[in-house]
């Protein structure tokens, strides 16, 4: 094993992890020892973190967090940080690095994954879900989920990564040069998509959202048409801007029962539809309409690995700034105020720092 110790290496406190002690609702901020990188792993000094829809539903301990959380655990799962350790056997990365880390931990041995599909593995593990996650000093992960940044991409650009990641998987599903957007769901990814598409020669981006601090900030980060469709309508949407035959694809990014819906009534013939957003129970669409207007529907999850990461670099050194939905930053110490932040539904990307 390869142990390095940078210049900063001693730490001014205990070191703290965020901590999911037992299958209830609450987190602890702990005092944990220090991890060890095992064969083929990396240690990482965590720097900032994202919090994620996930880690609230965490926090309350939801039926979902119950049936897919293994508890007691460190939880998180969007970061960035710098290599301290490599475990033996790595020798692809360097000490120092600026990295993040792609949260799924694959199988490598069932189909989708011999066959190079690793973002469809069906035995994938999640960082901070069933394995000790990113919010604490130190996170361990696989050489092989490490990414490492380019010039372009700081410590706060690359705690937002893994969620960014989200949002230019589902924004590069389809071809948009020219093409008008529809994006149900004004919360970070979805104002990071609308982003994406504008930067990718979509001509019109509209985005709706029923939340008008969310549709204020939409807005600001400059998509044609922001709209609340309890007051307003998305076909009303459509002729103010002059669109005749509807929009050619939607990207699906809030979960609500009438996105789904409302987006097949405003979609052309032959119009395409990424779905992100998750539903807490089924949703009834109108089969039909979809068969006769030959609509495509595609289930998006996670970030195609390593695609995904490779594009998110371009797009960003691109000229592609995504910074602005960063809303909200606390010290790690303040994790409950950071929490009740991300909570709120008035912030977009709250980060947590941990340096
Ligand atoms: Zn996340
Ligand atoms: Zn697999």
């Amino acid at each position: 094993m390869t142990v390095v110790q940078p210049p900063n290496r001693r730490e001014e406190h205990p070191l703290r992890a965020l901590y999911k002690p037992s299958a209830a609702p609450g987190l602890e901020l702990i005092e944990c020892p220090e991890p060890v990188a095992g064969p083929g792993e990396v240690k990482i000094r965590v720097e900032r973190t994202g919090i994620c829809g996930t880690d609230l539903h965490i926090e309350s301990w939801d039926a979902w967090a119950a049936s897919a959380v293994n508890a007691p655990l460190i939880i998180g799962h969007e970061f960035s940080g710098r290599i301290v350790e490599l475990g033996e056997g790595v020798t692809s990365l360097e000490v120092g690095a600026l990295v993040s880390g792609e949260g799924h931990v694959i199988c490598g041995t069932c189909r989708n994954c011999r066959a190079g599909r690793r973002h469809m593995c069906k035995n994938t593990s999640s960082v901070g879900v069933n394995r000790n996650g990113a919010f604490a000093d130190y996170v361990v992960i696989p050489a092989s989920n490490v990414w490492v940044h380019s010039d372009a991409v700081d410590a706060e650009l690359g705690a937002i990564f893994d969620p960014f990641g989200n949002a230019v998987h589902t924004a590069l599903q389809f071809p948009l040069a020219g093409e008008d957007v529809l994006i149900t769901g004004a919360g970070p990814i979805g104002l990071m998509a609308a982003k994406v598409a504008r930067h990718v020669g979509a001509r019109y981006v509209v985005i709706s959202d029923i939340n008008e601090t969310r549709l204020a900030l939409a807005r600001r980060m400059g998509v044609d048409v922001a709209v609340n469709p309890v007051t307003s309508s998305i076909a009303e949407v459509q002729r103010q801007l002059g669109m005749k035959e509807g929009f050619d694809v939607a990207f699906e990014m809030s979960g609500a029962p009438t996105a789904l819906p409302d987006i097949l009534d405003n979609l052309a013939h032959g119009g395409r539809i990424a779905v992100l957003g998750l539903p807490s129970k089924e949703i009834s669409i109108n089969w039909a309409k979809l068969v006769t207007h030959m609509i495509t529907i595609k289930g998006i999850y996670g970030r195609e690995m390593y695609e995904t990461w490779y594009a998110m670099n371009a797009l960003i050194q691109t000229g592609l700034d995504i910074r602005d939905v960063i809303t909200d930053r606390f010290p790690a110490t303040d994790w409950q105020s950071a929490f009740a932040a991300a909570r709120s539904s008035n912030a977009g990307k709250v980060v947590m720092d941990w340096s």
